[in-house]
């Protein structure tokens, strides 16, 4: 961020990921005291992707640091697609974990969807499984995937607690992001646009949004002229870009959305780093709860 860019409308990851850590850890601790139960979240790795290793040491710090079970299991990359759904098996039938994932991507020879679809629905800690993805498209109880729900808790605090009649225009439509974001925000009774790579005049649209969701994987591409002014813009990219004024051979990391030219316009904006990426940790922690609870029939608080 450069010194002139505007701070007062910067959504804070840290401290709302913090305060959400926080509920996790406290909830995490009730449930061992009155229930005797303390959730479980285990993480599959396939291969030793670099980014994918930072991802899984992060997701198992958070999960020791909010009072739960870790488990992690290091799969070499020349695993097997049946020995990968082996180990999903197992995961579903051991009772100490309520919540697991594999993470992604994994090696080719291993198929993405065969692994969501071997896992039992009620673990799903991404919230991929077909199942989960049709009942949140329903408007039913769902494990949602932990950075649509990042997107939503940050949208919902820029916006003062109430989205109902926003134009929320999304770009990108994944199942891993894009289309649950969009669930999510219709829930909030939000009228939702989602766009994607064969979407015509896509400033065009952005610039209708009320509410402007960026999850597409091209750096800087949403323009300051692309965000109505006031809008609430939510950064889910991240992408790595060479860094040569931090020496030769450095990189670091930006969004989907040119962060400088599009703050002196949003009413609010997520920054990268320090906005989702933060949140979806976080999110992740509270389905591992949500799910140890609902496995065990046990109630939780409503705002939870
Ligand atoms: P993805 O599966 O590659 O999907 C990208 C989406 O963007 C697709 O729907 C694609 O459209 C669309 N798109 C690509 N080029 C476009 C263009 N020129 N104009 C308009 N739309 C375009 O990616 P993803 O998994 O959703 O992730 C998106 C970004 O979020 C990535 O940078 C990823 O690293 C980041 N991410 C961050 C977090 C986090 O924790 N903050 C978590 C997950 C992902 P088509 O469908 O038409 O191809």
């Amino acid at each position: 961020m450069s010194a002139s860019s505007p701070t007062n409308n910067i959504i804070d990851g840290k401290t709302i990921s913090t305060a959400l850590k926080a509920r996790v850890a406290a909830e995490v601790a009730r449930l061992k005291a009155e229930h005797g139960l303390t959730p479980g979240l285990a993480v599959v790795l396939v291969g030793n992707d670099p980014a994918s290793e930072v991802y899984v040491r992060n997701k198992g710090i958070a999960t020791r640091e909010a009072g739960m079970n870790s488990y992690e299991f290091k799969l070499p990359a020349e695993t097997s697609e049946a020995d990968v759904l082996a180990k999903v098996r197992e995961l579903n039938a051991d009772p100490a974990v309520h919540g697991f994932l594999v993470q992604f991507p994994v090696p080719d020879q291993i198929s993405q969807q065969a692994v969501i679809d071997a896992i039992d629905p009620a673990k799903d800690a991404d919230g991929l499984h077909p199942l989960n993805a049709g009942r949140l498209a329903s408007g039913l109880p769902a494990m949602v995937p932990a950075t649509p729900e990042g997107c939503l808790i940050m949208a919902k605090i820029a916006a003062g607690g109430e989205l109902a009649g926003k134009h929320a225009v999304i770009i990108g439509r994944s199942n891993l992001v894009g289309k649950p974001v969009a669930q999510l925000l219709l829930r909030e009774n939000c009228t939702v646009t989602i766009a994607h790579s064969r979407s015509r005049d896509l400033a065009g649209l952005a610039r209708q949004a009320d509410i402007l969701v960026a999850a597409v994987g091209r750096p800087n591409m949403v323009k300051g002229d692309w965000v109505k002014p006031g809008a609430i813009v939510i950064d889910v990219g991240i992408n790595r870009v060479p860094a040569p004024e931090k020496g030769e051979g450095k990189t670091r990391l930006v969004g989907d959305v040119a962060f400088d030219e599009a703050a002196k316009v949003a009413g609010a904006i997520t920054p990268v780093p320090g906005g989702v990426g933060l949140m979806t940790v976080a999110c992740l922690m509270r389905n591992t709860v949500i799910a140890a609870c609902r496995q065990n029939g046990i109630a939780l608080p409503a705002d939870f």
